[in-house]
């Protein structure tokens, strides 16, 4: 595949790009893998940032990177409530970010500015770019079908799906097949109200902005974007998946533990079951237990990741019973924090246990790992959904953690026959990322359009 970074990495820069990542891990990678790209393509890169949760600068020593104050007290910076931490950061960041940006267009005359580039979660930069005049694209980070799940919240309200109620959740939602009322991808929150307004101002906003970038690509997706297409008659850009273009630079947030690798390259090759549930999701104590004696009793090398405060009540896994650690020893390796990718494609891995966030979706499908789904909330559901039910490279845990599921699960991943027809789909699907991604092939092409868009402003 060409390296796009190295061979252009000399030319003059004749434009400038804005971009401004939602400070969340999972919004954070593809912001800057986007960046990477865009810089291989010639455009010189600044990277708006909050003070929360900013990006390693010093990875990037060819960009240019400008914090941002965002407010937020330790307590708001702590919160488990992402949908109220997403509706302050759209209220604090306005008057920081149009500072900002203006004083970046005075400065920046002689490589003029040419777009700004900007999570679609942050809606209110749409009326500041207004105001300055400057066109804005946006990145959105997670999957289209989940976009559009989301963008049909106002239908689902009325036709009663939402709030979802217990005795609806395995019905299906027949505006969004193949979706289960259970899917509708809501996140925990103080007040729904709130979330509803969040989202429909996400929506709103990207209706206004000047084009949409995609994290996925056409084979992938071709109904959704199809659908996407229909509902925003804006440019859409589905260029992904990022991370295939060149080997892109750490935005880990965490410290990514090198053991994984020399524990995996102990292990049989397909062997390991990779256990990592993303950058937020937590579970309660007996989840935590019950996921561990599944993992034990399943007799399958594990390598599991558990970032610290992901267990409630526990700075990391001191709830452990002491006999489950005598009983795994050397069959399990826990950390903190992984380097996912290159455990992903690391040849022992066989199996990915996933709580199905975006990123770890499609990082999976790209190295040919099945998985077993358990989503937790928001976009994730959809993703669950459609690895299962739509691509069929995985499976999901339907009812909840108990040890006897999760078990029967891992051994019909890891060994049974379904589990190796996964294996075959998820092989044929990254056939068609590598298609994609071939001079020809239609991500390839549409980031050529994505490039000519930019400098037709
Ligand atoms: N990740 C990582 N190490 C880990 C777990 C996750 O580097 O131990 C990365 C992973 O490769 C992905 C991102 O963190 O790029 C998580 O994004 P995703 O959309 O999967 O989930 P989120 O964290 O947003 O829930």
């Amino acid at each position: 595949m060409e390296n796009l970074r190295e061979p252009q990495i000399q030319q003059k820069r004749s434009r400038r790009l804005i971009l401004f990542p939602v400070p969340l891990q999972g919004h954070i990678n593809p912001m800057l893998q986007l960046a990477e790209i865009l810089y291989s393509r010639g455009f010189s890169i600044t990277i708006i940032h909050t003070h929360f949760n900013s990006p390693t600068s010093s990875n990037y020593p060819y960009f240019t990177f400008e914090p941002i104050s965002d407010g937020l007290s330790t307590t708001q910076a702590s919160t488990s409530d992402i949908v109220a931490l997403l509706t302050i950061l759209n209220v604090n960041c306005v008057t920081p970010f149009r500072e900002c940006l203006t004083r970046l267009l005075s400065e920046n005359q002689e490589e003029p500015i040419a777009c700004l580039i900007c999570d679609g979660i942050f809606h209110f930069t749409q009326a500041v770019a207004d105001s300055l005049k400057l066109p804005r694209i946006i990145l959105r980070a997670t999957s289209v079908a989940s976009f559009l799940a989301l963008h049909s919240f106002p239908l689902l309200l009325q036709k009663g799906y939402l709030p979802k109620q217990d005795s609806q959740l395995e019905e299906p939602v027949p505006e969004l097949p193949p979706l289960k009322v259970k899917d509708i991808p809501v996140m925990a929150t103080h007040d729904p109200k709130i979330m509803y307004q969040l989202v429909a101002s996400i929506s709103k906003e990207m209706k206004a902005s000047s084009g949409i970038i995609w994290n996925s690509f056409e084979d992938l997706e071709q109904f959704a974007l199809t659908a996407v297409r229909q509902e925003f008659p804006i440019p859409i850009f589905p260029i992904g998946p990022f991370h295939k273009y060149s080997p892109a630079s750490s935005s880990s947030l965490l410290i990514q533990d090198p053991s994984c690798i020399s524990w995996l390259d102990k292990q049989a090759p397909r062997s390991v079951i990779y256990v990592s549930f993303g950058s937020l999701a937590a579970m309660n104590e007996t989840e935590f237990v019950e996921t561990a004696w599944g993992l034990a009793n399943s007799k399958r090398p594990f390598l599991w990741v558990v970032r610290p405060g992901s267990i409630y009540g526990s700075d990391w896994i001191e709830q452990l019973p002491h006999l489950f650690l005598e009983n795994v020893s050397e069959k399990g390796h826990i950390v903190k924090w992984a380097p996912q990718k290159e455990v992903l494609a690391h040849p022992a891995v066989g199996g990915f246990w996933t709580h199905n966030g975006w990123n770890s979706t499609v990082e999976s499908i790209c190295e040919e790992v099945p998985m077993l789904c358990r989503p937790c909330f928001a976009d994730q559901m959809v993703n669950a959904r459609y690895v299962s039910h739509v691509w069929r490279i995985g499976m999901q845990l339907e009812n909840g953690l108990e040890r006897g599921e999760i078990e029967r699960s891992i051994r019909r991943l890891m060994v049974e026959k379904d589990g190796e027809e996964m294996r075959e789909r998820v092989i044929k699907l990254k056939e068609k990322v590598d298609l994609s991604l071939r001079k020809d092939g239609s991500s390839c092409k549409s980031l050529e359009g994505l490039v000519s868009f930019i400098l037709s402003f």
